[in-house]
C-alpha cells in the first residue's frame, strides 16, 4: 500500500522521521516521497534524520504567540514553563494554521493524491500543534483527498500535564467522527514505568514504524515473493472502513538465536537478513504466534473481543508459514474477537529470519484508557471551573474550539466518562473488495 504520510508537532515529526527510516532501512518504498511534517517550534526538527528540508514545514514565525525558546528545556512532564512553539495551545495552533492556510495548501501540492491509496495524518493528540494544527489539516485532507485519511494520534501518558490530558481528551472526540479511521498509540502502555515519557519516545516510536510498517507496507517488499494468499490495499481500507478507533498487536518468532539490534531486526523482520531455515514451522507454532500477537501489548489496549473487523498478516519465509497453521491462527482470531470479519494475508519473504503475525483490530469500542482519559479530563475542568467561576468565567469541556471548533456529529464521537461507540461511525460502510 502506498501512503502518504502527514506528521504534526514534535511527536507526528519524529514519528513520521522514524518511519522514513524504517522504509529506507527495509527498502520498502510505500510513500513514494509522499511525506510532510508540519511544526511550530523547529526543536523535533532539528532531530530529524530522514526527512528532507523540503519536508519540514516550520509554521507559526511570526505569530506573536508562538515562540521558538529553545534555549529552555521542554519541560512538559511538569508543564512548569512554556513550550517551544505554541505552548500547548491547541487554540493558538489550530488559529496558526487557519492563518496559515495557503502557505499549507501549497505545500500539499507535494503530495500526490493519485500515487497514494490513503493518507496518514501523526501527531501527540495532548499537544498545542498535533491537536490544534492536527485538526486544520484534518479538515483541510478530507476535503482534497479522495482517499481515506486515517489519524495516527499518540495519547498523552498519566504523568503528564493536566493540560495535555484535556487536550487529548478533546482531540479524540474531534477527531474520531472526522477521520476515517483512528489507530491511537498509548504512551501510557508502553511507559514501562518510566517516570519521564520522554525517555521511552524512542522505543515507542520503534514499536509505531514497526507496526506500520508490518501493516501498510504490505507488498512493497523488494524480496517479497508471490504471495498464496495475498494482502492488498483493498484489504486494509476494507478493515478501517468501519472508522472508530483501531488497534495493532504483533508478536515475531526467531527463527536465527542470535539477539540483534533495532535495525538488524528490522531487517530480519523485512526479509533482509541472511540465513532461511528450511524448516517449516508446524501449524501448532503458527497458531501459537498468532495467539501471542492477539495477547501482545496493543497500540491500544483495549477488549480484543469488541472488534468489529480483523486483519491477520503473517509475514516469513515461505517454507515456514504452513497453510495449515494460517488456517487454524484464522480460525482462532473469529473465535478470541467474535467477528467473521477476518481477513487474512501472508507475505513470503524468502531470507527472512523471523516469522511475524500482525494483526489489525478494528472500530474497537471497549477502551478503558479512552476512558479513564476523559474522567480525568472531565475532573480537570470541573475543578478549573470551580476556580474560575468567581471570576465570572466558566470553561465548559463540551466547548471544542479547541480543536479547531468541529463538533462531533456521529456516532463515532467519545462523549466525556464514556468510551467511544463508533460503530457508526462509517454509515455508508459498504464493501469493497471480497
Ligand atoms: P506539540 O508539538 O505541541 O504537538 O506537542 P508534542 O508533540 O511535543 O507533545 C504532544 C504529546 O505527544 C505529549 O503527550 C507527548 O508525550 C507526546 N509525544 C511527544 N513526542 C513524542 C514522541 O516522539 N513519541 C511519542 N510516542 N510521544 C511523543
Amino acid at each position: 500500500m502506498k501512503l502518504a504520510l502527514l506528521g504534526v508537532g514534535n511527536a507526528g515529526t519524529r514519528i513520521v522521521d522514524r518511519l522514513v527510516e524504517a522504509e529506507t532501512a527495509t527498502g520498502r518504498d510505500f510513500t513514494a516521497g509522499n511525506v510532510l511534517a508540519f511544526d511550530t517550534s523547529s526543536v523535533a526538527f532539528e532531530q530529524t534524520t530522514a526527512l528532507s528540508e523540503e519536508q519540514r514545514v516550520l509554521l507559526g514565525e511570526t505569530h506573536p504567540s508562538v515562540t521558538q525558546r529553545t534555549d529552555q528545556t521542554d519541560t512538559s512532564e511538569t508543564g512548569a514553563t512554556p513550550r517551544p512553539g505554541v505552548g500547548g495551545d491547541p487554540d493558538v495552533g489550530a488559529a496558526v494554521a487557519t492563518e496559515e492556510l495557503p502557505e499549507i495548501r501549497r505545500t500539499l501540492d507535494q503530495i500526490d493524491d493519485t500515487e497514494v491509496d490513503a493518507a496518514m495524518l501523526v501527531a501527540g493528540l495532548g499537544g498545542g500543534t498535533g491537536s490544534g494544527v492536527g485538526s486544520v489539516l484534518l479538515e483541510e485532507l478530507n476535503s482534497i483527498y479522495e482517499n481515506p485519511v486515517y489519524v495516527l494520534g499518540v495519547l498523552p501518558a498519566t504523568t503528564e500535564p493536566d493540560d495535555r490530558i484535556v487536550t487529548a481528551a478533546r482531540a479524540i472526540r474531534t477527531v474520531v467522527p472526522s477521520a476515517d479511521a483512528v489507530i491511537p498509540v498509548d504512551n501510557e502502555a508502553w511507559r514501562n514505568g518510566a517516570d519521564q515519557i520522554a525517555d521511552r519516545y524512542e522505543a515507542i516510536n520503534d514499536v509505531i514504524a514497526t507496526r506500520i510498517v508490518s501493516l501498510f507496507a504490505i507488498g512493497e517488499s523488494p524480496s517479497a515473493s508471490l504471495s498464496e494468499i495475498r494482502v492488498d490495499p483493498a484489504d486494509l481500507r476494507r478493515t478501517l472502513k468501519v472508522g472508530g478507533l483501531a488497534s495493532i498487536g504483533q508478536a515475531t518468532l526467531d527463527l536465527d538465536t542470535e539477539p540483534a539490534g533495532w535495525r538488524e531486526r528490522l531487517r530480519r523482520l523485512f526479509g533482509l537478513g541472511a540465513d532461511t531455515s528450511e524448516t517449516a514451522t508446524g501449524a501448532a507454532t503458527v497458531k501459537r504466534l498468532i495467539n501471542r500477537a492477539l495477547d501482545s501489548k496493543l497500540t491500544l489496549p483495549c477488549d480484543v473481543s469488541s472488534a468489529d473487523r480483523v486483519l491477520l498478516i503473517l509475514s516469513g519465509p515461505p517454507s515456514n508459514i504452513s497453510r495449515k497453521g494460517f488456517e487454524t491462527g484464522r480460525y482462532l482470531l473469529e473465535q478470541e474477537t467474535g467477528t467473521v470479519e477476518v481477513l487474512a494475508g501472508d507475505e513470503p519473504l524468502t531470507d527472512a529470519t523471523t516469522i511475524t503475525a500482525t494483526v489489525l483490530l478494528s472500530n474497537v469500542t471497549t477502551v478503558s484508557r479512552i476512558e479513564a482519559l476523559q474522567e480525568r479530563a472531565v475532573a480537570t475542568v470541573d475543578e478549573s471551573t470551580a476556580t474560575v467561576a468567581g471570576d465570572g468565567h466558566t470553561f465548559e469541556f463540551q466547548d471544542d474550539s479547541a480543536t479547531g471548533g468541529q463538533v462531533a456529529s456521529n456516532g463515532g464521537a467519545v462523549d466525556h466518562g464514556t468510551p467511544p461507540d463508533s460503530g457508526a461511525a462509517n454509515p455508508d460502510d459498504t464493501p469493497d473488495s471480497h
